[in-house]
């Protein structure tokens, strides 16, 4: 057999790397997010900005980068049973997703707003979460919980004394010990069964009274639940069929006297994105719950709860929106085409110019609605009512707008946007969650409905935040105007449902931007959402809009 002669390795250098783009890492996500620094200051947590720096410095460093990616490439796995075959029901995570949650934990993000109830608390708390989720959202997802289940816990009080100071402890022990040795606690929350989500009422797991029964009591509850994200948590709220109707339950991990609750974890799911995060199937068997509440009032008492976790959904979505675009202004900021710059080119600006308006508009939103939770919080009761409506408007609009945003700032990195390394596909993947969760779409546009229909004022607190910036522009004014009538007329309400609600989103997001947003980005805001100048697809603002100075204030690198 012939031999070829090779050539020797490493004479012919073909392997030249030019024009790519080096990682968006060692950046401070806080000030380089200036739609996000003027929401703080404009919603009364300026003094958080040193905190908030350091947060968004780590969030943005290296480090925090690598174990966003190591927790969602080596994804939890479920330990059923030790090696004797004992039932242990644990799920095991890689390191980097318990010190995401360390780190979370030492920042507050789900005790501080609680913990310290200052004016701003929740604001800046929100900014907070908004900024470390950026670095790996599938741990908020207990975050969220934990922060979310104070208020619903307070219902029973005695059950809040106990828990609270374990949760405020600002620490993180995920190791399966009972909580009070582990002198921290993180809380999840078990609503949806195999055969209704949505429908909470068709639940069919049953809660038995151990003793007398009644508020605070103990139960003894036997069922399944179909999705329990976090399982590895120390306590969750669980809603089952008591005596006098759905009612809901805090159930342990550990008992009192320090042996394991019956808390069958019988598979994890194979998710689309989210994959950091343990979501489960349970099943309960002879396992003892305590009840938060009234039997009967069960949805009312766990309405605390989901509450706060809508408004974390709308604040992930906007945390994944504006990763997104940051790496896609980040990568047009470095690659060349066509002999300039990809930020030069006058099509790819305006791409990314309307993926930023709709960025800051979440981000301002947000911000506006934890403002509302700090007010509420000291009883001003229109901000009750706007945090009410809002809360469930926002949810729907800002998650849903959130797939389409992350596909087209993937898009604009190209091929390399589609490779896991760019970070893009988990944002993509990650995307259509929130909108998921806490009441899908639908189910969110018709809790505005039946906000609207329920609770009288919140319509008026809505339309007094609109109207504060009345005569700004005309096009808001119109758009204002159409929305009324639009909401005068009930036919069909819950056919219209998105349309309605749509619109009230887009009016609000508007109002707050005309309010306090620099001209460029309200006016051209208003013209692309409101005024009919915009086309469907990100990238068709009209003609005369700023997108340089829209793309400029969003740039990471340039504030
Ligand atoms: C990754 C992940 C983690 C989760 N973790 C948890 C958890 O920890 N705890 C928990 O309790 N749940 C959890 N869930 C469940 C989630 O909250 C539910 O899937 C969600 O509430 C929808 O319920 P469902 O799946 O039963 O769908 P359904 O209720 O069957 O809804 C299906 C569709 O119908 C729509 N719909 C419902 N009612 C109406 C109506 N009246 N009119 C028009 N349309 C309607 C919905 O918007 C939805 O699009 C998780 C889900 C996922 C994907």
């Amino acid at each position: 057999m012939e031999i070829l002669e090779r050539p020797t390795l490493g004479a012919h250098r073909t392997h030249d790397v030019a024009n790519q783009v080096p990682p968006l890492a060692n950046y401070d996500v806080y000030s380089s997010d200036a739609a996000l620094v003027a929401a703080v200051a404009a919603n009364g947590a300026r003094w958080a900005d040193p905190a908030l720096r350091a947060i968004g410095r780590r969030s943005g460093s290296e480090e925090a980068i690598a174990w966003g990616f190591e927790a969602n490439q080596n994804p939890p796995k479920l330990k059923a049973f030790d090696r004797t075959g004992v039932r242990v029901d644990e799920v095991e995570f890689h390191p980097s997703y318990h010190r995401l949650l360390e780190a979370a934990a030492g920042y507050g993000f789900h005790a501080a707003a609680w913990r310290d109830p200052k004016p701003g608390a929740h604001v800046s708390r929100a900014a907070g979460f908004y900024l470390w989720t950026q670095a790996e959202a599938g741990h908020g997802c207990p975050i969220s919980m934990t922060h979310a289940v104070v208020p619903a816990l307070r219902v029973q009080p005695e059950l809040a004394r106990a828990w609270e100071p374990l949760i405020f402890s600002g620490s993180y022990d995920g190791r399966s010990r009972p909580a009070p040795r582990k002198g921290s606690a993180i809380f999840g929350m078990a609503m949806t069964e195999k055969q209704g989500g949505s429908d909470v009422r068709a639940n069919t797991t049953r809660a038995v009274p151990a003793g007398a029964g009644g508020p605070g009591a103990e139960y003894v509850l036997t069922g399944h639940k179909w999705f329990c994200s976090a399982p590895m948590s120390d306590a969750f709220l669980v809603l089952a069929q008591a005596p006098g109707g759905l009612s809901c339950f805090l159930v342990p991990r550990f008992l009192p006297d320090e042996s394991k609750n019956a808390f069958a974890l019988q598979r994890l799911k194979d998710k689309l994105g989210n994959r950091s995060n343990a979501s489960s199937e349970i099943e309960f068997d002879g396992t003892a719950g305590w009840l938060v509440g009234q039997e009967g009032r069960g949805v009312a008492t766990i309405v605390e709860m989901v509450n706060f976790t809508r408004l974390d959904c709308i604040i992930g979505s906007a945390a994944g929106m504006r990763q997104a675009l940051a790496q896609a202004i980040h990568h047009a900021t470095h690659r060349t085409v066509f002999g300039k710059l990809l930020i030069a080119q006058p099509l790819m600006r305006n791409v990314l110019a309307d993926l930023a308006l709709e960025s800051e508009a979440a981000t301002v939103l947000f911000a506006r609605l934890a403002r509302a939770c700090d007010r509420a919080a000291a009883g001003d009761a229109h901000e009750a009512r706007l945090k009410r409506i809002g809360t469930a408007f926002g949810k729907y609009w800002v998650c849903k707008r959130a797939p389409g945003h992350v596909a087209e700032a993937l898009e604009c990195l190209g091929g390399n946007g589609y490779v896991e390394e760019s970070m893009l596909p988990r944002l993509f993947r990650e995307a259509p969650l929130n909108s998921i969760w806490e009441g899908s779409g639908n189910v969110n546009a018709l809790d505005v409905l039946r906000a609207m229909t329920k609770e009288p004022g919140v319509l008026e607190s809505y339309f007094v935040e609109v109207d504060a910036v009345r005569g700004s522009d005309a096009r808001l004014d119109a758009a204002a105007t159409a929305l009324r009538a639009e909401l005068a007329d009930r036919e069909d309400a819950e056919a219209r449902a998105r349309r309605i609600v749509e619109q009230m989103a887009l009016v609000f997001q508007a109002a707050l931007l005309v309010g306090g947003a620099p001209a460029i980005v309200a006016d051209a805001f208003v013209g692309s959402r409101l005024a009919g100048e915009g086309g469907r697809a990100y990238g068709t603002l009209p003609r005369g809009a700023d997108a340089a100075g829209i793309v400029a204030r969003a740039n990471p690198h340039t504030n």
